[in-house]
């Protein structure tokens, strides 16, 4: 099958005009899951499915409906449903349910052989679906997504989404786009027609074979509402054998809007972090470190059984999460090795590095030790980078100052030398524990007269206060 020029999102790649797709491809069943979603955007998916997809290759569409309280929802959409040329069948939660569970009911009446999952405020663009089955029908261990393109929630206008970005998450389990690294591009050989391998999904729009869906186990229905299940995937089809990509052929828009426009029952904390606890808790192994001490409190969510889940990890024989992080993300902002993951306490004041909350190119603070993690937590990577999350301390000037900038992994104005030695058990020999940033050979000394909340570069001179002791602080969870 051809495309016809013309009809081509503006966005795609030259070359995806050219491809062309087997004239069999496995079908789709569509399953769109809703809570008080508007008409206009609900339809607005639906109509884009059925106009934008050869209708051989859908075997139906699946509206499910967490519990909405809104009447044009009802009986409305039903009447609306049947005079549509594809098959809809709309489902109803007795109770609201949240987005995993909605979307378990409705694969479980799914017949399609693959199953596509869609946001109930997206628009599928001319040709969206055809590279996605083509992607599964070569490997039905491929778990694919299209690019997201933006549709804009103020004036619903229609954005590009970038093919040089990927799936990524924080020490906090948010997901994050991050460049996509030089070694995929390498692996693609520079051809941007093809899929990238993706770390971790956001989790929206995807398809996957069904009876693949079912063999690696389905989501884990002991999630709530939304949130953290988009990465239990992503960890699962890679720990477990499988692969994630993003087709970057497929374009498929969908409304990003800047807050929730529904409650969480319990309370939007809450439900995230039992979420993400239940992820930490089965897939990551040791390194849910990294997430339970930037989050203080987060250990004392109850986060329920996961006991089946852990089965299911054995049963599937599946990877450590170690592995994951070598082999499929080694530019993660979790270090696969690290030094040391807690304070880093200043020999002469006492005081510790705090990020003090801050973002992206603002200085990194200086504050009284609290022992709690959070914004004092830092790790001395085994790639000499001192990280705070996915920020790490940058130095590009003589004198500093010392900027939090995004980690780039190439050692450069990054790089800081840290020499411990204990003299003996528990005594530190204190010629030691300076932390030399090697481009600019200048030392991480204590603030100055001037700004007693940030720390300064000076030459090294052996002093206390350019000593820093690097502890280590795990948190029972
Ligand atoms: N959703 C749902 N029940 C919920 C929360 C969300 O059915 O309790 C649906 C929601 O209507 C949407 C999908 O799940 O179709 C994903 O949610 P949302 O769009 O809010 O997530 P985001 O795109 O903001 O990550
Ligand atoms: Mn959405």
């Amino acid at each position: 099958m051809r495309r016809q020029e013309g009809q081509i999102p503006a966005a795609c790649a030259e070359g995806c005009k050219t491809k062309v797709y087997p004239d069999e491809l496995p079908n789709t069943s569509i399953v769109i899951v809703f809570h008080n979603e508007a008409w206009s955007t609900l339809l607005r998916t639906v109509h884009s499915v059925i106009n934008r997809s050869p209708h051989h290759l859908l075997s139906e569409v699946i509206l499910v409906d967490d519990a909405s309280e809104r009447d044009f929802l009802k009986a409305p959409l039903e009447n609306y449903a049947r005079h549509l040329e594809v098959p809809v069948k709309i489902l109803r939660m007795e109770q609201r349910s949240g987005l995993i569970r909605a979307r378990l009911r409705g694969a479980n009446i799914a017949r399609g052989q693959v199953i596509t999952f869609l946001d109930a405020h997206c628009e599928c663009t001319v040709g969206w679906l055809e590279p996605l089955l083509a992607r599964i029908r070569e490997d039905r261990k491929t778990v694919v997504c299209p690019i997201i393109d933006v549709i804009s929630d103020d004036t619903f206008e229609y954005m590009a989404g970038s093919d040089m970005t990927y799936g990524g998450f924080n020490w906090k389990l948010n997901f994050r786009w991050y460049p996509v690294p030089q070694r995929e591009m390498d692996r693609r050989k520079g051809d941007r027609t093809l899929p990238v391998r993706t770390p971790t999904m956001a989790g929206g729009l995807f398809s996957i074979d069904k009876n693949y869906f079912e063999e690696l186990g389905t989501y884990d229905s002991g999630m709530d509402i939304w949130g953290g299940e988009n990465l239990e995937m992503s960890f699962r089809i890679w720990q477990c054998g499988g692969s994630l990509e993003i087709v970057t052929c497929s374009h498929v828009g969908h409304v990003f809007r800047k807050a929730t426009p529904y409650t969480f029952p319990g309370g939007t904390g809450h439900v995230i972090n039992k979420n993400n606890r239940r992820l930490a808790e089965v897939w990551m192994d040791e390194f849910k470190d990294f997430f339970y001490i930037i989050s203080p409190g987060v250990v004392k969510v109850d986060y329920g059984d996961v006991s089946e889940r852990k089965a299911l990890r054995e049963k599937l024989k599946c990877h450590p999460f170690s592995w994951y992080l070598e082999s499929i993300y080694p530019d993660s902002q979790i270090p696969r090795r690290y030094f040391s993951l807690g304070e880093i306490r200043n020999v002469e004041t006492n005081q510790c590095l705090d990020n003090m909350g801050r973002k992206e190119n603002e200085k990194v603070g200086i504050f009284n030790c609290h022992g709690m993690g959070g914004n004092q937590v830092f790790s001395y990577t085994a790639d000499k980078e001192i990280r705070t999350d996915d920020l790490c301390l940058d130095v590009s000037r003589l004198n500093g100052p010392i900027i939090m900038l995004k980690c780039h992994h190439m050692r450069g104005n990054q790089l800081w030398e840290y020499d411990a030695e204990y003299a003996g058990k528990w005594e530190y020999n204190f010629e030691h524990f300076f932390l030399r940033h090697i481009n600019s050979n200048q030392c991480l000394d204590e603030p100055s007269e001037e700004d007693k909340m940030v720390p300064t570069m000076k030459e090294c001179n052996g002093s206390r206060s350019q000593q820093w002791l690097l502890r280590n602080m795990t948190l029972n969870s």
